[in-house]
């Protein structure tokens, strides 16, 4: 971030060299900062937040060692970027048997496809995975899930049309009666936008499932709208954790930020291609590095 901090450096030099950071330096530093986050798609009332965060560690912060005040400003927001992405790199908690992974998001944030990577993930460190197809919005979405599920090598239950949460909870008993599976993950509908009656189906069948997670499915292109969505699946279905796709784009991360910042939720994932094996682990130093460009 040397330009950053070189840029930084200047306008902190117009305003004064002290060998604190003052507070009417903090105030032109946070000017550039709030810009750099929203030209990396980080929700405005977010960034908002977030520079008033750094702004109170900011001032009165020593700039007479090897750091100049520039780089000084840069490293405490590089490390409150961090922080609110998390901190460091987590993943759910899966326990010996009965884990029900229950994935939400809007239609074409990449659920389908996160689906069989998680099963393809889980399936090479030794878990036993069912995917359950119940998006029933999208006619080929049960067997786009399906032919993954073929390619990962891991049994698929199709949901029918029609079918109610109760069979299909059912059905994924009897399923499990006969052949032992530790890791269940069920790809829901989604639709174009936040919907009530979307959101109604998605909670009768989240009742009748009893997840032990709740993924919700992030699309990092979709940049301010990610606040919205995050918020509102989490009010209705409360998320307990999220996966960010599509970070192999040219998005900077401020979908990131905003969705783990409005829910509070740990970021478990990141989409890195269309392919099975573009799932990785969230780094949140990588996308904070991401984010300041
Ligand atoms: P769904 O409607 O949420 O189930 O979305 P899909 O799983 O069908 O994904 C929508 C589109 O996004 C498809 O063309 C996927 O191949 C693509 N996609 C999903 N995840 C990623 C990702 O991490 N990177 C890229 N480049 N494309 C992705």
């Amino acid at each position: 971030f040397e330009s950053l901090g070189n840029k930084l450096q200047d306008i902190l030099d117009r305003v004064g060299k002290e060998r604190q950071l003052t507070e009417p330096q903090v105030k032109a530093a946070m000017r550039e900062i709030r810009m750099a986050l929203l030209e990396a798609d980080v929700n405005f009332g977010v960034a908002k937040e977030f520079v008033a965060k750094v702004s109170e560690k900011a001032v009165g912060q020593d700039v007479s060692g090897s750091l100049n005040s520039g780089q000084t400003v840069v490293k405490l927001v590089h490390d409150e970027l961090i922080q609110t992405l998390g901190g460091k790199s987590m993943q759910p908690e899966l326990k010996a048997e009965g884990n029900v992974w229950f994935m939400v998001g809007l239609q074409g944030a990449g659920k389908t496809t996160s689906t069989g990577k998680l099963a393809a993930y889980y399936k090479a460190k030794g878990r036993r995975v069912l995917l359950v197809a119940a998006d029933t919005q999208r006619p080929a979405a049960r067997d786009q899930l399906e032919v993954l599920s073929k390619q990962v090598g891991v049994p698929v239950l199709k949901v029918a049309d029609g079918e109610t949460p109760a069979e299909t909870r059912r059905r994924v008993d009897e399923h499990l009666k006969t052949d032992f599976r530790d890791l269940v993950i069920v790809d829901t509908a989604g639709r174009l936008q936040i919907d009530e009656a979307l959101m109604d189906q998605l909670a009768d069948l989240q009742t009748a499932m009893q997840p032990t997670e709740t993924l919700l499915v992030v699309d990092a292109m979709t940049g301010q709208e990610a606040l919205n969505v995050a918020q509102t699946f989490d009010e209705r279905v409360q998320v307990s954790g999220l996966i960010i796709t599509k970070m192999d784009g040219d998005a900077r991360g401020g979908a990131a930020l905003s969705a783990r910042s409005v829910t509070g939720k740990p970021i478990y994932f990141a989409g890195t291609s269309e392919k099975l094996s573009g799932l990785d682990a969230f780094h949140p130093d990588r996308v904070a590095g991401r984010i300041l460009g």
